[in-house]
């Protein structure tokens, strides 16, 4: 594929040109709000991470008109289109006909993609209807891509030197085609860095002004150094990469490595991984477990952890204690520590972690109490205002933490800040237990 230098060029982190890519994601229920367009940000994060920035997202109705309209003018700019959404059986599916059209291709039928919507159909004892068909039907001068959780296949047609590929709407139709298909297909046309095309430092208890001044030695001893920061909840990842391609991947390492140094345990990791998946791995590798409490999160730090693959070899469980009474029936808070200290206090905090961990069996017991908001507060607490607890082998603490902002955004941010408080002490736990073991 040919590319060409414009305003608009960019590099894919190793020094090398990017094709311009262009998504148009197509849906009424997305202009509506309805759906969250997630394969913005699901494609975006594939391709940017293998050095391609996406140049542009548009969102269109299912109007055939719209959806021409919108072709021609991504199709004259870009040399990698891709759509999403429009592919299914019914009416309002208009896809594969507009682009055709478009690019003045005929549409057949092919009797192979047939015998796969039958066999699906037949799979769940149900039988395919005539519309289902309008599915079988393939550009002329193009490939099939196989669709394994669906009937509808996604299409690869490449025309003009340029590239079009076309995938259905549903996500969990969408993202293992993207993985297992389009991602190789893009390497082999060389259109992808071999690796990962920037390298990333997750970091936790650090805010983004500060890491970038905590960076700026280091990073101005290195010109031409590709930086990125985003922060996101608590954390700030900052991304580096060799955009003119003068620095190679072991020396991008190597300034990553002298990055880790100055930020000590404010490295959450290297990549991508969640605060969770960090301290999985941290339990996991001590042979400790864990169980958790909560109130105002409602479960959603039980969540954190039984989300990840094999969470059973260090999660005993969790437990939402609500009310007065169930953080009393279930997790064996005193009704003296309630009444005197109240349900959003560094006692029952404690009690609430010491509580799921005696019940549990486990080794760690993390809990969060708290006013997530936005009615509600009392006495010297306003809303906002959240107690971790942690029962650790190394004793029981607390931490009062206060946060403005609506419910949702508390809720995820005491989240995070909870399990990487449980990450920085299982870490100094794991730091003794190596130390005693030397001595
Ligand atoms: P189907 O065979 O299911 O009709 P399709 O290719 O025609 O597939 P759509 O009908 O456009 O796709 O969408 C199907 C489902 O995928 C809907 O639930 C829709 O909300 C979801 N979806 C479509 N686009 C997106 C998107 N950009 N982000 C997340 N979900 C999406």
């Amino acid at each position: 594929m040919a590319h060409t230098e414009s305003n608009e060029t960019t590099r894919n982190g190793t020094g090398k040109i990017s094709p311009r890519v262009e998504l148009i994601t197509l849906g009424d229920e997305l202009l509506l709000g309805l759906t969250a367009n997630t394969h913005l940000t699901w494609i975006g994060a594939e391709l940017g991470r293998r050095g391609v920035l996406m140049q542009r997202n548009v969102t269109i109705t299912d109007e055939a008109d719209a959806i021409a309209a919108q072709f021609r003018e991504s199709w004259a700019r870009a040399e990698v289109v891709i759509t999403t959404g429009g592919l299914g059986p019914t009416c309002d599916d208009r896809t594969r006909e507009a682009l055709a059209a478009c690019l003045g291709q005929k549409l057949i039928f092919d009797p192979e993609i047939e015998e796969a919507i039958r066999a699906r159909f037949a799979k769940y004892n149900r039988v395919a209807t005539p519309n289902n068909l309008k599915q079988a039907y393939k550009f002329e001068r193009g490939e099939v891509l196989p669709n394994a959780n669906g009937t509808a296949p996604g299409l690869w047609v490449e025309q003009d030197g340029k590239l079009l590929i076309m995938l259905p709407g549903p996500p969990n139709e969408l993202q293992p085609m993207f993985t297992d298909q389009v991602m190789p297909r893009l390497a082999l046309r060389g259109l992808l860095t071999d690796g990962e095309a920037y390298l990333q430092m997750r970091t936790v208890g650090v805010g983004e002004s500060s890491l970038e001044t905590l960076f700026e030695s280091t990073f101005s001893r290195n010109p031409g150094l590709g930086i990125a920061f985003c922060a996101h909840q608590g954390q700030v990842d900052c991304r580096i990469s060799s955009p003119d391609g003068r620095y190679s991947r072991e020396k991008l390492h190597s300034i990553a490595a002298e990055c880790a140094a100055l930020l000590g345990d404010n490295l959450l990791c290297f990549g991508h991984d969640s605060p969770a998946k960090v301290v999985a791995h941290l339990l996991k590798s001590q042979g400790r477990t864990l169980a958790v409490a909560e109130s105002s999160t409602g479960g959603m730090l039980a969540n954190s952890f039984a989300d990840l693959c094999g969470a059973c070899k260090f999660f005993q469980g969790g437990i939402v204690g609500y009310s007065n009474e169930a953080k009393m029936l279930l997790l064996d808070c005193p009704e003296c520590l309630l009444a005197q200290h109240g349900a959003v206090s560094a006692e029952c905090a404690v009690a609430m972690a010491t509580g799921v961990a005696e019940q549990l069996g486990a080794d760690y017991g993390l809990a969060i109490t708290g006013f997530a908001g936005p009615a509600s507060g009392c006495g010297g607490n306003p809303v906002g205002t959240i107690y971790i607890g942690l029962h650790a082998p190394g004793g029981d603490w607390s931490k009062q933490l206060n946060y403005p902002g609506p419910r949702d955004t508390v809720k995820k941010r005491v989240l995070n800040d909870a399990i990487d408080w449980l990450r920085r002490e299982v870490m100094k736990e794991a730091r003794k237990a190596s130390q005693a073991q030397a001595n």
